[in-house]
């Protein structure tokens, strides 16, 4: 049932499909890699899943017969409309588990039917970070996920403080969850081949920081716009004057001449509450 090379091939002749480098179109065309997102996902019949960017159904045909529901969030509205047909075809007793949502997932609001509780997706790589951030945001119902990103992106969003890739990726998305890498995933299993290597990336969620979610990360935003100086430099024009910066980061009980890439979300968050 699962899309093998010749199946992805022949139902993108069928639609007459381009795949864009814009849409991040590499869909997968191997069977074992689905199995084994599928099984690092960690999800169960109880689970109601989103799955963004769904393409021509390759991950999608692997959750159907493990959970409960599979909303898919499409913003090619050629694979929106053939999705439930490949779904219809290749297993109709699982069709009525999926709801096809013909949308950009960068404005998604909400979604139809029962609260997801699981996120699983290769995601489009251009947005996959502002993609994930979204879906935090607006479904507070999800608890958990796994997604597949570009290799770089993946190290990024699981960096701990004081590390190199460690970035506003890392800090925003440890505000939502615990964030770590679950392995990598080579090229030759997309049609077309990427030029990079990817990865994927697990959370689970976690109780957010006491502080407004938007004050810190306007701290977080001008904290990494210049990561190369103290904070005390780089959270100036955020507090007025390097002077006021010092005294909130003293405050906060943080060391003004310290750089933003060594605080940890909590960090962040108390020095916006002060
Ligand atoms: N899940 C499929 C697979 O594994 O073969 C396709 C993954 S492909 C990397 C990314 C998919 O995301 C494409 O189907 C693309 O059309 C879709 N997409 C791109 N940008 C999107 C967006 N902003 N919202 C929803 N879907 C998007």
């Amino acid at each position: 049932m699962l899309l093998t090379a010749p199946d992805v091939r022949r139902l993108a002749a069928a639609l007459d499909l381009r795949p864009t480098k814009q849409l991040g179109q590499n869909f997968v065309i191997d069977p074992n890699t689905v199995r084994r997102l599928v099984r690092t996902a960690g999800v169960g019949i109880d689970d109601v899943v989103v799955e963004v960017g769904p393409g021509l159904g390759s991950l999608t045909l692997g959750l159907l017969p493990e959970v409960a529901r599979v909303v898919a969030v499409e913003i090619d509205p050629a694979l929106a409309h053939q999705l439930p047909l490949t779904v219809a075809e290749r297993a109709p007793e699982l069709a009525d588990r999926l709801e096809v949502v013909l949308q950009d997932a960068l404005l998604l609001e909400d979604l139809p039917g029962p609260a997801p509780t699981a996120f699983v997706a290769n995601l489009p790589y251009n947005v996959a970070v502002p993609v994930l951030l979204r879906l935090l945001e607006r479904l507070p119902s999800l608890q958990k996920g796994l997604v597949m990103v570009q290799a770089e992106v993946a190290d990024r969003l699981a960096a701990p403080p004081g590390s190199k890739t460690y970035g506003v990726p890392s800090v925003k998305a440890a505000w939502y969850a615990e964030v770590a890498k679950a392995g990598t995933i080579g090229r030759n299993v997309f049609w077309p081949a990427p030029n990079v290597d990817s990865g994927l990336v697990a959370f689970t969620r976690r109780k957010p920081p006491a502080a407004d979610r938007l004050a810190t990360f306007a701290v977080i935003d001008a904290a990494f716009a210049q990561r190369r100086k103290t904070l005390r430099a780089a959270l100036a024009g955020w507090a007025g004057s390097p002077a006021a910066a010092e005294e909130r980061l003293r405050a906060a009980g943080i060391d003004p001449s310290a750089r933003g890439e060594v605080l940890a979300v909590g960090d962040f968050a108390r020095l916006a509450a002060t």
